[in-house]
């Protein structure tokens, strides 16, 4: 029909349909007509209305699980092989909801785009030929190596106002520069959506920030968030949506937004979100997308914008005068503390940092827009017009796409950042998440040193596993004034560039504030790195997996919950204290086996301490336990392998939020793959007692903490009600404990499930009892 409208001009059979969800928000709203945030109207929008009625005033926020059909999913490529993996054994032929995979977290940072790519074809050819495969076969758009960032792609090819997406990376919040909420979730949780299950979020908090005013001179829309961490704190958006709103929001371009809304991460938020804008629409008709920003244009006072009077409907408002705001640089080790530029030099000097700068970076999926990429080639040109041609310290520069990159290339940006002795790095993550060959500093050594960058996250050993790199994130342009000083006591905005000039006399110069527009006369694609899904019958594809990869294995399916499983456990660990999924399932070395369930669960626990053991917390006794079979101090997964051969079923005991951090599912994946039946905690986090349940593991709580102490190294556990139909939401769980000696005691124990997750329990694992509905 003449009317239909593309999600996407690379999926043009999928419609853009606001009606559908302008009827879905009507119906919450039927009889309570209260004015709605912006943030209620995407999430809403998007309700699934089967089996639940959702009215407005029973919806909690806090409280309410909703369930809701994002309009995209999309991984990189180092949560994707599990989620593909997970989405394989499900056996349905392709994916339910648009999804796309990016091959952006594995490529190494080293000397440059060409010889960095070259070197990531070889060293991930196998996951590279994987992904590849498997997305032709399940209808998946592929973004190869060198096609851009994941964030950046999707903003220039998905986004779209009124949109709802999640992403297996924590910085999916990117979108809502364009109108569009992005929620960073586990693989899992891909996997369900991916499937065309209900996705679960708990109805978050909405904190509005009003901005007033307008940016100028050095400020850019990077202070808007490197401020709101300061005054948040890195936990402080968490479950809560930030919500811009006010005569500011209006001044920015959607690019600009969508660096303020990637970083929101850094707040912990679950998602950040802007108001439809003519900037949105502007940049929409400049990425060939002209049709939705009409489309949208029709619907934006009823799904795009917040309602009028929805302000004392936030639970917090937040305000801040973009007139007033100054430059801001966050830093070290940590993204909340902020510094505005005019106090910097003293914090610097007070702290002992290192003032000399050994590397400037600018870029990344945060700041690598046309307008930040030209604002950096302003000040490069500037330098250059005052004799100095060179930047003092290396300075690396990665596109967050092809499309960019070949716009900026297009534009003479790139040949004269070259010229001024910057790296063009390819269009990937590299140093800003740890894939950076560097050998300036002595990494092993822990050779202090500072670091600024455009990036978002700064966390300790972020860029190069050294502990003592001491990263600063601040915007484009103050990343590339600092590249000229090599200093970080220098403040473009009161003192002079001293540099030596081509005769070999001193000589000074002061920058401008650099200005840009905010977007091209036209983007240029560059070359063509995107696989589209293929829509032809696929059945016959195979997908790449060498029988002999260390990287990657296909998954068996677990087998269905039998009577009798909780009988009688052995206790594997007894975790005592914090135990993230970090100790669960550590990253660094293990990264690399993500794939491959056999081998990545030989890390299984190597974090946590045992309460069982003498010394527990010593390095010696970290991630190990007594094997009951031959009483033997072995590693825990060891330990596992050897009652799972045994025939002997094992628990867990965790204390309190166990398995908070991360949303990686591998730490619900590992035990199940290594015969553990249940996990008994204080507490749980969240996002890991769900992914418990997903893979079959049954998570439980103490309903009196106190029976923790009273567990015993040499205990063995049984279960009650949890076989056929004993296990009902709500209902408490009897634990019965016989130890050593013989005696026995019981206490109770309570669950979350609801009646839909015992399904999942039941059969075995969520993804079996999707199969079991969609295929029968
Ligand atoms: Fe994450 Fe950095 Fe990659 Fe962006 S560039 S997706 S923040 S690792």
């Amino acid at each position: 029909a003449s009317s239909h409208v593309a999600l996407s001009p690379l999926e043009p059979y999928n419609p853009l349909d606001y009606g559908s969800r302008l009827q879905s928000l009507d119906r919450v709203r039927k009889l309570n007509q209260r004015p709605l945030t912006l943030s209620e109207k995407l999430l809403y929008s998007h309700l699934i209305h089967d089996a639940d009625n959702w009215a407005l005033n029973e919806i909690e926020r806090g409280k309410t699980i909703l369930r809701i059909r994002p309009d995209r999913v999309a991984c990189h490529d180092a949560t994707a092989t599990m989620a593909l993996l997970q989405f394989i054994s499900a056996g349905l032929p392709r994916v339910q909801v648009p999804t796309s995979v990016h091959s952006d977290h594995l490529i190494v940072a080293e000397y440059g785009a060409k010889e960095d790519l070259t070197r990531a074809s070889s060293d991930h050819r196998e996951v590279y030929a994987f992904l590849g495969s498997a997305a032709k076969k399940y209808g998946i758009g592929y973004w190869k190596a060198g096609a851009g960032i994941i964030h950046t792609t999707i903003f220039e090819n998905y986004a779209f106002p009124g949109g709802l997406m999640i992403g297996t990376d924590s910085h999916t919040p990117n979108a809502g520069g364009m109108g569009m909420m992005g929620i960073g979730v586990g693989g899992s949780d891909a996997v369900d959506a991916m499937a065309g299950m209900p996705w679960e979020l708990v109805c978050p908090k909405v904190v509005g920030v009003r901005l007033t005013g307008r940016l100028s001179g050095w400020s850019s829309s990077k202070d808007i968030i490197c401020k709101l961490a300061g005054i948040l704190s890195v936990s402080g958006g968490k479950g809560k949506v930030i919500e811009f709103f006010g005569p500011g929001a209006e001044s920015l371009g959607a690019t600009a937004m969508a660096t303020v809304c990637n970083m929101s991460a850094e707040i912990g938020s679950t998602s950040c979100i802007f108001p439809y804008s003519e900037a949105m629409g502007r940049y929409l008709s400049a990425t060939k997308r002209a049709d939705i920003a009409q489309h949208a244009n029709k619907f934006k006072d009823a799904l795009l914008v917040s309602d009028p009077g929805s302000e004392s409907f936030y639970d917090d408002i937040i305000e801040i005068d973009l007139s007033t705001l100054e430059p801001h640089i966050n830093g070290p080790f940590t993204p909340d503390l902020s510094h505005p530029l005019s106090q910097f030099k003293q914090h610097v000097e007070e702290r002992s940092w290192p003032s000399r700068i050994s590397y400037s970076m600018v870029g990344s999926c945060t700041n690598s827009s046309y307008e930040d990429l030209l604002k950096v080639s302003h000040l490069v040109t500037q330098a250059k017009e005052s004799g100095m041609h060179r930047a003092k310290t290396p300075f690396l520069v990665s596109p967050g796409s092809e499309q960019i990159r070949a716009t900026a290339e297009e534009a003479g940006i790139l040949s004269t950042l070259r010229e001024a002795g910057a790296v063009v790095l390819s269009n990937s993550c590299g140093p800003c998440v740890g894939q950076w060959d560097r050998k300036d500093v002595d990494i092993k050594g822990a050779e202090s040193n500072s670091v600024i960058s455009s990036f978002n996250r700064n966390f300790t050993g972020r860029h190069d596993g050294n502990p003592s790199t001491h990263s600063f994130v601040t915007s484009p342009e103050i990343a590339t004034a600092f590249a000229f000083a090599g200093d970080l006591t220098f403040n473009p905005t009161t003192d002079p560039i001293t540099f030596v000039d081509d005769s070999g006399s001193p000589a000074e110069f002061r920058f401008a504030p650099p200005t840009a527009d905010e977007l091209p006369d036209s983007f240029f694609p560059g070359n063509d790195l995107y696989q589209a899904p293929v829509l032809a019958d696929t059945s016959e594809y195979k997908v790449d997996i060498d029988k002999n990869s260390d990287r990657l294995q296909l998954l068996e399916p677990f087998k269905p919950w039998q009577g009798g499983n909780a009988n009688d456990m052995e206790i594997l660990v007894k975790v005592q204290g914090k135990c993230t999924t970090d100790h669960i399932s550590p990253a660094g070395p293990w990264y690399n086996y993500r794939g491959h369930l056999e081998n990545i669960s030989h890390n299984m626990l190597l974090g946590a301490t045992n309460g069982f053991l003498p010394n527990a917390t010593s390095l010696q006794m970290v991630g190990r336990a007594e094997n009951p079979l031959t009483h033997e101090i072995e590693p825990v997964h060891e330990v596992a392998r050897s009652l799972q051969s045994s025939g002997i079923r094992w628990c867990i005991i965790g204390d309190h939020n166990y398995g908070e951090g991360s949303s990686r599912e591998h730490a619900a994946l590992e035990p199940r793959y290594l015969g553990g039946v249940a996990v008994i905690a204080r507490g749980f986090a969240r996002i890991h007692e769900t992914n418990l349940k997903k893979q079959g593991m049954l998570p439980v709580t103490f309903a009196d903490p106190a029976d923790y102490d009273r567990i015993k190294k040499g205990d063995r556990i049984t279960l009650r009600d949890v076989d056929g139909d004993g296990l009902q939401p709500g209902k408490q769980v009897t634990m019965e404990v016989r130890t050593k000696d013989g005696e026995a005691w019981t206490a109770q124990l309570n669950h979350t499930y609801h009646a839909h997750q015992i399904q999942w329990l039941r059969a075995g694992s969520a993804l079996n009892h999707i199969k079991k509905t969609l295929l029968g």
